[in-house]
């Protein structure tokens, strides 16, 4: 049969949001005027779909008369260049499918479909006759004037409730309107309320600014101790981007959290930045992505994902307390967003600043090695001073029987309440207890899908897997042995810190802070409001309590279990354990008054412990690298991990097996493994793991392409490709 007639047009390649690896070839119409980074709408199937044009394609493996045409151009800015580098660059590092890196950029699809302007309210002029005028819809109607606005807006200026505006339309007093949407995004001013920076800040400042202002890519790392001031130094780059008509990027590892950071940003710039994270609704995702693409948000703040974001004239990348995991994802596309903040920023031809008290031993040799700048502020704001570390060795100080706080600490926590100044109490383990055990059988009691305790919630009484979320009531009895009231809590959790010093201290106002307690922004916000007001005495927290909180009146700090993060093979336990120790300690003394700062311990001796009380981070960092160095470990070797996993036990171990078999060899290559994984279980699957170790200078992917592609893994067994692991 011969090929249909076709119109006038050129091949080209689409790349679909979709976990293919490849774009695939259609037929763009001479009358569709689409270019490279278009977003396109084409046939897949049986079904249309959206997509991006990638580029042209003069040849391709499918006949010309065999290829589909593109149905229509969506009228959206075009994704430039550097953005679809930056996806393939992605995909290439972290052996993802190009089109699962796209899914990403296009986190928003509807968004293609927005109507170039927002709808918005207009009154209806001459009034009609006969609609009734309450005194709240004239308020509204006073509010909206001659003017179009929102809904929400007219509701937010008259004080009245979105019904009022609902009720106005009803009767016909107000109509739809169009309205250029710029407004979602209002500009903040670079000069709205600049603060006068210290000597030590204003040197950072001008390095930054002169960096932004250079139109290139460069990285600088930005350290200071606690409170020495880094936000405002880092906001002068972003104010200085504003100034030079590019947009700006800050990445925080919990945007939910970061409510003290939000207002301080609307007090320098006179108006909000546009924010990024997974609990937007999708109408504000929609219209933040799309502000973003037609370069009408001039600065966002997001988790990892807004690094994916189409800005088409990115001049600045923050990623704000870099050392952070938080920023690693390790489902679908397994990426560190500091990382590829970086190779975002040179494709983009910005400026990167890396922000930390505790940068990561990645940063520090970046920097040492000449590869980025590296800026200092050695001093507090304000002249406040750092706090006093001390280690509690529990092996001479033990709590009493049934107690997890040692007898000094309380007495300091006695002091420090004493004085109306406010005291907190740090331990990285939500619940009550970590572990439910028979007391008459020995008992534990495990998840059914995970390699993981079950952790007890007192105040919900139920027990829970902080891996996959099972969860099941407390049972009144042993299931293994039907002894009944055996079942006794081992160590503890935040909860059960709050129920001893409920005891010890019942005059004093507690507030935990966990997940369970402090589940979002609004949560997070009200949190921080009591605790500047002194609503409250004592704090109990997990790792959240060592977010950049600024609490001016707390005075004493206590690490419950500074060992905690010590345990385990993971090769950096110590430099995550001296990084969280350092930023809950961080938030003591934050002002006038000393802070003091505990650490409960069996290990007082252990270099972690050592270099917090002396205050040598870079100390260190350098003992770190030279015990890393040798076994050319990360950062001074590279490191590549396989997860195979399968819910079928045996099906897991002889793909890991045989991958074992096929591992590659020469170059220093190494390979470790198979073993089981750290969660030997999770979610149901079983998991197994090989490690790939190469020297600095090898390219793992081609390495790790090849080993994949000659081993045949069953459709029932997944194997994740995890470069650069943490966590392990
Ligand atoms: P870091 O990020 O280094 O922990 P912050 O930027 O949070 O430090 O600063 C600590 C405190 O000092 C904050 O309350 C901040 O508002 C205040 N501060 C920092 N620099 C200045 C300045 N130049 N003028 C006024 N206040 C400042
Ligand atoms: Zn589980």
């Amino acid at each position: 049969m011969a090929a249909p007639p076709r119109k006038a047009g050129r091949r080209i390649r689409v790349l679909l949001p979709l976990p293919l690896a490849e774009a695939y070839d259609y037929w763009l119409p001479a009358d569709v005027p689409a270019g490279p980074g278009s977003f396109v709408e084409v046939p897949l199937g049986g079904r249309t779909t959206l997509g991006v044009v990638w580029e042209d394609a003069p040849e391709g493996g499918v006949a010309e008369g065999r290829l589909r045409d593109v149905i229509a151009l969506k009228p959206a800015p075009p994704m430039h260049k550097p953005l679809r580098e930056f996806v393939d660059w992605v995909a290439a590092y972290t052996l993802s499918p190009a089109g699962a890196v796209l899914r990403m950029a296009m986190a928003a699809p509807s968004a293609l479909d927005e109507p170039a302007a927002v709808a918005g309210w207009r009154a209806v002029q001459p009034r009609p006759e006969g609609a009734r005028i309450t005194p709240d819809r004239a308020r509204a109607l006073e509010a909206l004037g001659t003017a179009t606005l929102p809904g929400t807006e007219i509701s937010r200026r008259a004080g009245v409730s979105p019904g009022v505006v609902r009720g106005l339309a009803s009767v016909g007093l107000i109509r739809p309107a169009s309205m250029p949407r710029q407004a979602a995004f209002p500009r903040p001013d670079p000069g709205h309320a600049p603060p006068v920076l210290a000597e030590a800040q204003s040197r950072a400042a001008e390095a930054l600014v002169r960096g932004v202002a250079a139109h290139a890519f460069g990285v600088t790392l930005l350290e200071g101790v606690t409170g020495s001031g880094k936000t405002e130094v880092y906001l002068d780059a972003v104010a200085e981007c504003l100034r030079q008509g590019r947009q700006a990027l800050v990445l925080l590892p919990e945007i939910a959290l970061s409510t003290q950071w939000l207002t301080r940003f609307e007090r320098r710039f006179g108006a909000p930045p546009a924010l990024w994270h997974s609990e937007l609704t999708s109408r504000t995702r929609r219209v933040t992505w799309r502000a973003v693409a037609e370069g009408t948000a001039p600065v966002l703040v997001g988790a990892r994902s807004a690094l994916f974001l189409p800005f088409p004239d990115l001049g600045l990348i923050v990623v704000d307390e870099e050392h952070e995991t938080a920023f690693k994802q390790e489902e679908g596309v397994i990426y560190h967003a500091r990382d590829m903040a970086v190779v975002r920023a040179r494709l983009e031809q910005a400026a990167c600043v890396l922000v930390s008290a505790t940068p990561s031993l990645e940063s520090v040799t970046n920097a040492k090695d000449g590869r980025y700048a590296r800026l200092a502020l050695p001093q507090r704001h304000g002249g406040a001073s750092l706090p006093e570390i001390r280690a509690l060795d529990l092996r001479v100080t033990p709590p009493e029987r049934g107690r997890f706080l040692a007898p000094p600490l309380v007495a300091a926590i006695t002091e420090t309440l004493a004085r109306g100044e406010q005291a907190m109490l740090f331990l990285n383990r939500r619940g009550y207890a970590p572990l439910t055990l028979c007391r008459t059988c020995g008992h534990r009691m495990q998840c059914p899908n995970c390699t993981a305790w079950l952790v007890e919630h007192r105040a919900q009484r139920r027990l829970l897997c902080h891996h996959c979320g099972h969860t099941a009531p407390t049972p009144p009895a042993c299931p293994e042995c039907g002894a009944e009231h055996s079942l006794v809590p081992i160590g503890p959790g935040v909860e059960r810190i709050q129920e001893e010093v409920a005891e010890l201290f019942p005059e004093a106002r507690r507030l935990v802070m966990a997940s369970d307690t402090i589940p979002g922004p609004a949560a997070a916000a009200e949190a921080a409001r009591q605790i500047e007001a002194r609503e409250v005495d004592l704090i109990i927290g997990t790792q959240i309590v060592a977010k950049g909180w600024h609490f001016p009146h707390l005075t004493l700090v206590g690490v419950v279990d500074a060992d905690l993060g010590l345990g385990g093979g993971d090769l950096r336990a110590a430099e995550r354990t001296m990084q969280l120790l350092h930023q809950v300690a961080g938030r003591a003394g934050r002002e006038a008054a000393q802070g003091r700062v505990l650490l409960q311990s069996f290990a007082p001796d252990h270099p972690v412990m050592a270099a917090l009380m002396a205050d040598d981070l870079p100390g260190f960092l350098d003992a770190e690298a030279a015990q890393r160095a040798p076994g050319h470990w990360p950062p001074f070797g590279r490191l590549a991990a396989l997860i195979v996993s399968s819910e079928d036990a045996r099906a897991a171990e002889r793909a890991a097996r045989d991958l074992g078999l096929a591992a590659p060899e020469g170059e220093g290559v190494q390979v470790l493994g198979p073993a089981p994984a750290p969660l030997a279980l999770l979610r149901g699957r079983h998991r197994h793991r090989l490690l790939l170790k190469a020297p600095r200078g090898v390219r793992v992917q081609p390495i790790l392409r090849d080993w994949l592609g000659r081993v045949d893994v069953p459709a029932n067994v997944r194997v994740q490709v995890d470069v650069d692991p943490v966590g392990f």
